[in-house]
C-alpha cells in the first residue's frame, strides 16, 4: 500500500508554485520548543532506512501518546534536521494541509488541519485555494487508508474530538461534491 500511496503522491502538490515561499517553509524547520515532528503511520517505517541523515528518529509508546490501541505498541516519530529529498518524505506531509474527518453519518470529509501547530499556515490561514488534483489524490489515498482498522480508529477518533472542540471545520472536500 504505502510504495503505491508514495508514487501517486509524488508529483502533486497544493499549489502549482512551491507553498514554502510563502513562509520560508516554516513547517520544516524546528520550532523554539523542538516539539515538530511526523508521527508515522503504521507500517510506513518500512519505506525508510533508518540511516537518512536528514532525519532524528524517536520510538514512542503508544498509550502515552493516546493513539489507539489497535496501533502498535511502538510507535515511530521523526523530525527532520535538514530538507529532505522530496521522494521521501512522509505522507503526513504530502497530505498537509489537509486532514481527513469522518462525520457521524460516515461521511469522508478533507478538512483544514486542526491540530495545534506551534507555526501559521498560510495555506490554512489565507484559505487558499488548493489544486483539485492535489485534493483529489490526498482523497483517494484516505479512501485506501481507512481500509486498514488502526487508521480508521484514530481518524475516528480524532474527528470525535473534533465534534466536541471544533464548532466550525473548513471543509475542502466531500464526496459527490
Ligand atoms: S504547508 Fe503551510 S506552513 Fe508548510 S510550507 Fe506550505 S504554506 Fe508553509
Ligand atoms: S519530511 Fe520534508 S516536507 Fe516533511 S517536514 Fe521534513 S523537510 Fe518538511
Amino acid at each position: 500500500m504505502y510504495p503505491y500511496l508514495y508514487k501517486i503522491t509524488a508529483q502533486v502538490t497544493p499549489l502549482k508554485y512551491d507553498c514554502g515561499l510563502l513562509c520560508s517553509s516554516i513547517c520544516c524547520r524546528p520550532d523554539p520548543n523542538d516539539t515538530l515532528g511526523i508521527y508515522l503511520y503504521p507500517g510506513e517505517e518500512k519505506m525508510f532506512s533508518g540511516q537518512e541523515d536528514w532525519l532524528v528518529w524517536e520510538e514512542h509508546n503508544r498509550d502515552e501518546q493516546f493513539f489507539p490501541p489497535s496501533w502498535p505498541n511502538t510507535i515511530y516519530f521523526i523530525q527532520c534536521i535538514k530538507s529532505c529529498p522530496r521522494e521521501s518524505r512522509p505522507l503526513a506531509c504530502r497530505f498537509f494541509p489537509l486532514a481527513p474527518h469522518i462525520t457521524p453519518q460516515n461521511e469522508l470529509l478533507l478538512i483544514h488541519e486542526t491540530l495545534a501547530l506551534p507555526y501559521d499556515c498560510a495555506l490554512i490561514n489565507n484559505r487558499i485555494p488548493l489544486q483539485q488534483n492535489f485534493i483529489e489524490t490526498v482523497a483517494h489515498c484516505w479512501d485506501i487508508l481507512l481500509s486498514d482498522y488502526r487508521l480508521l480508529d484514530l481518524i475516528e477518533e480524532d474527528s470525535r474530538d473534533r465534534d466536541v472542540h471544533h464548532e466550525k471545520l473548513e471543509v475542502i472536500w466531500q464526496k459527490n461534491q
